[in-house]
C-alpha cells in the first residue's frame, strides 16, 4: 500500500462537508485514483473540488457532484447500471465496484478509448463500453436497475425511462440553459414516474445524433 495522499484526504473531507454520507460512496471514491483520469497538465489539481477539461470540450465532473450523484443513485451490488457519457471514465470507475455490471456509452471515440485503457489498467472487469449516441439507451441490455446521465439533457428522455425496471432510478441533470440546470432523481413506478429535484448543477450538454469518430 502506498502512503495516503493528503490531497485525496482533503477531497474526502470536501465530500463529507458537501453532504455525502454514504460510506460505500466515500470508500469507492477513496479508492479511485482521480489523477489518472485527468490530462497530465491538470494532475496536480486532480483532487480539488473542481471540474477539469478532458479534451473534446468535455469535462470530468467535480468530485462532490460525482459523490452526490453516486449517492442519489443508491446502487446495490446485484444491480445492472447504465451510464450515458463515459467521458474520462471516472464516474464509471467509482460506480463499477458498487454494482454487478456497468454499461457505459460515449459519443467521442477518443475519450472512450482513453477511458477503456484506464478501466483495463485498474482491472475494472465489470464494465462494458459502447461507442455511440446514448440518447436511445442500450435496448439490447435493458432493463436497467439504475441509469445515470452525466451530460445535461433538455428534458428527461422517455426512451431512457422505458429502459428502467419498475422501481428503477435514473439520476440526470436537466435544463437547456447552462446556468439553470437541475439534478433530478427520477423513479419509475408502476404507472409513471416520481421526480425529486436534488438542486442546481452545471454540466456539458447532452448531444443527440451522430457520434464523433475521433
Ligand atoms: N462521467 C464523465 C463525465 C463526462 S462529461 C466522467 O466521469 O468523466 C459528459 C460526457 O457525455 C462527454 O464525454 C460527452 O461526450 C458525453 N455525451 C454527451 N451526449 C452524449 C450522448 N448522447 N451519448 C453518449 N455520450 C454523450
Amino acid at each position: 500500500m502506498s502512503a495516503p495522499d493528503p490531497r485525496k484526504a482533503q477531497m474526502i473531507l470536501d465530500l463529507r462537508r458537501g453532504g455525502v454520507r454514504d460510506a460505500r460512496v466515500i470508500e469507492a471514491m477513496e479508492r479511485v485514483p482521480r489523477d489518472l483520469f485527468v490530462p497530465e497538465a491538470f494532475r496536480v489539481r486532480a483532487y480539488e473540488n473542481v471540474a477539469l477539461p478532458i479534451g473534446r470540450h468535455q469535462t470530468i465532473s467535480q468530485p462532490l457532484v460525482v459523490g452526490m450523484m453516486t449517492e442519489a443513485l443508491d446502487v446495490g451490488e446485484r444491480m445492472k447500471v447504465l451510464e450515458i457519457g463515459t467521458g474520462s471514465g471516472y464516474q464509471a470507475a467509482v460506480l463499477a465496484p458498487l454494482c454487478r455490471r456497468l454499461y457505459t456509452i460515449e459519443r467521442h471515440k477518443a475519450l472512450l478509448d482513453a477511458a477503456e485503457k484506464r478501466f483495463h489498467a485498474l482491472r475494472l472487469m465489470n464494465i462494458t463500453t459502447r461507442f455511440g449516441d446514448g440518447s436511445k439507451g442500450w435496448p439490447e441490455q435493458a432493463p436497467f436497475d439504475r441509469i445515470i446521465v452525466t451530460a445535461a439533457a433538455v428534458d428527461v428522455p422517455p426512451l431512457l425511462i422505458d429502459q428502467l425496471t419498475i422501481g428503477g432510478v435514473m439520476v440526470i441533470p436537466v435544463g437547456d440553459d447552462q446556468h439553470d440546470q437541475r439534478l433530478l432523481r427520477v423513479t419509475r413506478t408502476a404507472d409513471g414516474v416520481e421526480t425529486k429535484d436534488l438542486g442546481a448543477v452545471r454540466f456539458v450538454p447532452f448531444v443527440e445524433g451522430k457520434a464523433k469518430n475521433y
